[in-house]
């Protein structure tokens, strides 16, 4: 059989938990040549978890963060046999993750796998994509160092961009050497003077791990922290809580409206919390079935949701371990830490040292001043903005469709692209943060890697049909 081309462009979680589970797929021997794409010096940790802060821990306990579905412990079991066990309370480093996603594809990198799929990284970027002509390839991948690669299928797994700037145009500031635009790369912050002020945008996930770096650091200065509900994530329990037992999506899944569905999860929350569960528990109770409901909605409903209970439901569903909630506490209560309502309405330098931001609320404005300003909003999704030479050629070609609720991109079911005149392509698919207009919870762990094994499956089909799967193993859907 000839043998087929998978081009995945992104080599962080997805992209890599992909690679591994087409390495995996029972059966064969599968005519599959994978080549991942990514420019980074390590080929898994991505964005998220090839910091080099030590201090910056996983938002999630290790027992739910195994890379495969079919195998929860794994990561757990991995972390034991390295006796890297003993993360207080659960909670281990990002580093530490990182380099598990990256020794989970080190086999298959050195010789072909057992199944037959060979696998290559190229470490560059590619810079455009290209529909071909006639039988064979059907696109055409152009990387950084101006070669080209003909692949059967693209996968695009492109995850988090750095944070969108909040004015826009973006003046002066966005350039000034005290203005911090993108907190995860590595050594930023490390600038910032021990005794100096500074500003952090956003009070989520992300302005938590800048307050813990800046601890690590021996920061002693004032720290302002602004955002438009002045909210931080709610900690997780000190100790793991019991499962909610009782199954309630089913009554949630058919409501078309967000206020039934907050109605009902109010309700099973007062149940559950009566019966002695954590609230926690309760709402993680319906994480397997987040995409249905999402997917229920008319768009009308999915745009009140983001507008009303957006930033709420983030905080409650992306909790922050109980280290972190400790340092915000300290912060908080010591005084250190200002926290500041409002939507930024402008950045100016003044001069070398200094920026002021200006914030409204109720028509009440603000200004304070920093010697340093952290962006802290979180990753940039809306691709109808994104500035990324290969997203631009894709979506100059009507290849790839930015959704209306600036969520990611317009996708079937199986994460095919489609079109700008709406149909599904058959060799250009996504998986991870963009596909968050179908599931919108596209984000953490335990959905990249059900989506890797769901597209992994899809490809073998396509690629593969006449290929026999052993006795009565069943790809996934
Ligand atoms: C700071 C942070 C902390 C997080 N912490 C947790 C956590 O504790 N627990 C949890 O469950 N989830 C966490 N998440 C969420 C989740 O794990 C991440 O979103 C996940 O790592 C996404 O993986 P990804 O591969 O889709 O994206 P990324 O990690 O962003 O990887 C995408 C890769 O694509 C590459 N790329 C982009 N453009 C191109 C191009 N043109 N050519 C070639 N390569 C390209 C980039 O270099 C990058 O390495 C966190 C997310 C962030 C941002």
């Amino acid at each position: 059989m000839t043998r087929r081309s998978i081009v995945i462009i992104g080599g962080g979680v997805a992209g890599s938990l992909l690679a591994l589970q087409l390495t995996r797929l029972p059966g064969g021997p599968w005519p599959l040549d994978v080549t991942v794409v990514e420019p980074r010096p390590r080929l898994g940790p991505g964005t998220a978890y090839g910091t080099n802060r030590p201090e910056w821990l996983l938002n999630v306990r290790s027992a739910g963060l195994s890379a495969l579905p079919d195998a929860p412990m794994h990561f757990a079991d991995w972390l034991q046999r390295r006796g890297l066990a003993d993360c207080p309370h659960g909670f281990c480093s990002r580093q530490t993750y990182g380099r598990y996603i990256e020794s989970l594809l080190e086999p298959a990198l050195a010789a072909p796998a057992p199944n037959g799929v060979r696998l290559q990284w190229l470490n560059t970027r590619a810079v455009a994509a290209q529909p071909l002509l006639g039988p064979g390839p059907t696109l055409r991948v152009q990387l950084a160092d101006g070669t080209f690669l003909a692949a059967h299928t693209v996968v695009l797994a492109l995850g988090n961009y750095p944070p969108a700037l909040p004015v826009r145009p973006a003046t002066a500031y966005a350039h000034h050497p005290r203005f911090h635009a993108n907190p995860w790369q590595p050594d930023a912050l490390r600038s910032i003077g021990a005794d100096e002020s500074v500003l952090l945008i956003g009070t989520g996930l992300t302005a938590l791990d800048a307050l813990v770096a800046l601890r690590a650091d021996g920061h002693r200065g004032p720290l302002l922290a602004v955002s438009r509900h002045g909210q931080w994530p709610a900690p997780h329990s000190p100790a793991p809580v019991t499962p909610y037992p009782n199954y309630y999506a089913t009554h949630v899944a058919g409501l078309r409206t967000v206020g039934e569905v907050l109605r009902v999860v109010r309700q099973q929350m007062a149940k559950g919390e009566a019966e002695g569960y954590n609230w926690r528990a309760v709402l993680d109770a319906l994480r397997p079935d987040l995409g249905r409901i999402w997917a229920t909605w008319p768009e009308a409903e999915q745009r009140r949701f983001l507008r009303h209970l957006g930033t709420r439901w983030g905080n409650a569903r992306h909790r922050n371990p109980p280290q972190n909630a400790a340092v915000l506490d300290d912060l908080l209560s010591s005084g250190r830490l200002q926290v500041h309502h409002g939507r930024v309405r402008y950045i100016e330098p003044r001069g070398d040292a200094q920026l002021a931001v200006r914030l409204s609320r109720h028509y009440v404005s603000t200004e304070l001043t920093a010697d340093h300003v952290v962006l802290c909003t979180g990753p940039q999704l809306d691709y109808a903005q994104l500035t990324d030479p290969l997203v631009e050629s894709l979506r100059a070609a009507g290849l790839l469709v930015p959704d209306s609720l600036h969520l990611g991109i317009v996708t079937d079911a199986e994460g095919a692209l489609l079109n700008a005149a709406g149909a599904a392509s058959d060799c250009l698919y996504t998986l991870g943060p963009s596909l968050r207009p179908l599931w919108y919870e596209s984000t953490a762990v335990p959905e990249l890697r059900q989506q890797a094994a769901n597209l992994a499956g899809v490809l073998a089909r396509q690629h593969a049909p006449g290929v026999a799967l052993p006795g009565s193993v069943q790809l996934a859907p």
